[in-house]
């Protein structure tokens, strides 16, 4: 099971957007919500270290107090589009892209985060930064190889490019949130 398989939702604005709870199911699939990539690189809401350290004391890992740096900055960068890339694939039902694999698997390859019991809670061994986007990157290793990515889906609404590993026992679910696309949809359903 990908790290931190738990629910955990994380909080979201959009642009002219209400605030909305967003479970992605995994850690990898929570950071490729921070933007950058491709043509929504102006919506990238970790653009500094400091930025990125905040947003890993938010995600599912909960690392407070890894400071990032401006050497962590390129490797973020470089990871998230990777996984892009490898879910795009896989929603598309194509291979996975080779240089996009080589990125996640050298990022993958770097030392993670290590755990460390806190009294009855998990946390992690003076954490870094870099650590935790070798950690994310193992993340994605575990989930685009293993059977839980046929459960990966893109929101269904038209205009959401949210992605998700829908956990549920039944496999059906269809929206990044209820409070959002979920609401939208069911209100169109009513007016027609
Ligand atoms: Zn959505």
């Amino acid at each position: 099971m990908p790290t931190g398989s738990t629910l955990h939702e994380l909080r979201l604005r959009w642009p002219n957007d209400v605030e909305f709870g967003f479970d992605a199911g995994a850690v990898c699939l929570e950071l490729l919500t921070t933007g950058g990539v491709g043509r929504y690189a102006a919506y990238d809401s970790v653009p500094t270290p400091a930025d990125f350290t905040a947003w890993l004391a938010r995600s599912r890992l909960g690392v407070a107090a890894a400071k990032s740096t401006v050497d962590d900055m390129p490797v973020l960068s470089r990871l998230r589009t990777a996984m892009w890339d490898i879910a795009q694939a896989q929603l598309a039902g194509r291979p996975h892209p080779h240089a996009a694999v080589a990125e996640l698997n050298s990022v993958a390859a770097a030392p993670s985060l290590v755990p460390a019991l806190s009294g009855n809670a998990r946390a992690w061994a003076k954490p870094t930064a870099a650590q935790a986007l070798s950690t994310i990157a193992r993340d994605a290793v575990e989930l685009f190889g293993s059977p839980a990515v046929s459960r990966l889906r893109e929101c269904s609404a038209d205009n959401c490019q949210l992605v998700f590993v829908d956990l549920s026992r039944p496999g059906q679910r269809r929206w990044c949130s209820m409070d959002r696309c979920g609401n939208r949809a069911k209100q169109r359903a009513r007016r027609r």
